[in-house]
């Protein structure tokens, strides 16, 4: 069999228009699945709404061990206000580039575990064999893996590859994502005898202020650093002639290994609770985190280290992933975010992904892939 061509890959991958939302990944994930059947693996769909598809294609596993996972999503952000000066979807290129929606984030990643996947099928048909976890719905809230998660469609893995754009330096996790809307209720009033009402935007100015007085219950993590909040926006009031009975604004903060996210919404209500603020969980991403001493992510640095030129040391990536959630449906396996897209070209205009990288990853993750079977 000719070897599968991941530039070739990346390139279709990008002609599926994913933009999240609405995702519509189905096109997308069967166009996958298809490739990975016709090389031998068992795949199975999982929609958590009409059109959302994720794909598990798996091949091997002899039950003593469980199999290695790489897994990437296929959603992409929308291409924001700012005109772009190349086609987000034709697969343009130059020189090195490819150029388009998610190249970057992350269909170049995905292309390159695939490509790797394909290229190895026949050897991976014996020993614990590897599972490919392809999703949908990661960039609103990792709606795709937390459905796999939560309805425990995922299996064993004895180890997990979170194909993120790293630019191929490994990551040993992120910070958990917790998201919360605040809300005040008033009492509306003609704009010109405020005192018969109750100003609802007055109380939510009131428990912002009030968020100075929050602390996280883990103050530092030695590798990821502090927790943070940040009031990310706010919205109240129809029209400056009236007192506003409604306001809300969301918070948006990033948690450390240790913190609790249902605590946190609690800590939150307690301290807005005099404002008569409501406080709704709307985003939860726990942390990702392995420990770097762990045998298998020493083997990973220890693969990555000609490529980077130096061994790599244990560090964490700023955005949070689907690792976190399949992390909890495979039990605990450990986890590093790996893959070939530049991490600061992520929703940006003109999003790209060096090609050179695509290759070097296909080839990491060969290795990783054939060090699990041995
Ligand atoms: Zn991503």
């Amino acid at each position: 069999m000719r070897s599968p061509d991941p530039r070739a890959l990346t390139r279709e991958l990008l002609a599926f228009n994913t933009i999240n939302p609405p995702g519509m990944e189905r096109a997308c994930a069967r166009h996958l699945g298809r490739l990975l059947e016709n090389a031998g693996f068992t795949t199975a769909y999982h929609e958590f709404a009409d059109s959302r598809t994720s794909l598990i294609a798996r091949i091997g596993g002899d039950g003593a061990r469980a199999p290695i996972c790489f897994t990437g999503h296929i959603d992409t952000v929308p291409l924001g206000a700012a005109k772009w000066t190349r086609d987000a979807f034709a697969g343009e290129t130059d020189g090195d580039r490819v150029y388009g929606r998610g190249s970057t984030d992350m269909k170049g990643g995905v292309a390159a575990f695939v490509c790797a996947a394909l290229e190895l099928a026949p050897r991976l048909g014996r020993g614990p064999g590897l599972v490919l976890v392809i999703t949908a719905g990661e960039e609103i809230g990792c709606e795709g893996a937390r459905f796999l998660a939560d309805h425990d469609l995922l299996g064993r893995a004895g180890a997990i590859v979170v194909a993120e754009p790293t630019a191929n330096y490994p990551y040993v996790g992120h910070k958990g994502l917790a998201w919360f809307e605040v809300e005040t209720r008033g009492v509306t009033a003609h704009g010109s005898m405020p005192e018969v009402g109750e100003n609802a935007i007055v109380k939510l100015a009131q428990a912002i202020g009030d968020l100075e007085h929050f602390h996280f219950p883990v103050e530092s993590h030695p590798v990821m650093g502090k927790p943070t909040y940040n009031v990310g926006t706010i919205r109240g009031g129809l029209n400056t002639n009236s007192v506003p009975d409604e306001a809300r604004f969301t918070l948006d903060t990033r948690s450390v290994p240790g913190i609790d996210h249902a605590h946190l919404c609690r800590s939150l209500e307690q301290l807005l609770a005099p404002r008569g603020a409501r406080v709704r969980k709307i985003v939860d991403t726990p942390p990702l985190y392995t420990e770097p001493e762990n045998e298998w992510v020493q083997q990973v640095f220890e693969l990555c280290t000609p490529l980077l030129g130096e061994r790599p040391t244990p560090k964490t990536i700023t955005f949070s992933t689907d690792g976190a959630d399949l992390k909890r449906g495979f039990h605990g396996a450990p986890a590093v975010i790996l893959g070939p897209g530049e991490p600061q070209l992520a929703h940006q205009t003109d999003e790209w992904c060096s090609m050179t990288r695509i290759e070097q990853s296909v080839a990491l993750f060969r290795d990783l892939m054939l060090r699990w079977v041995a």
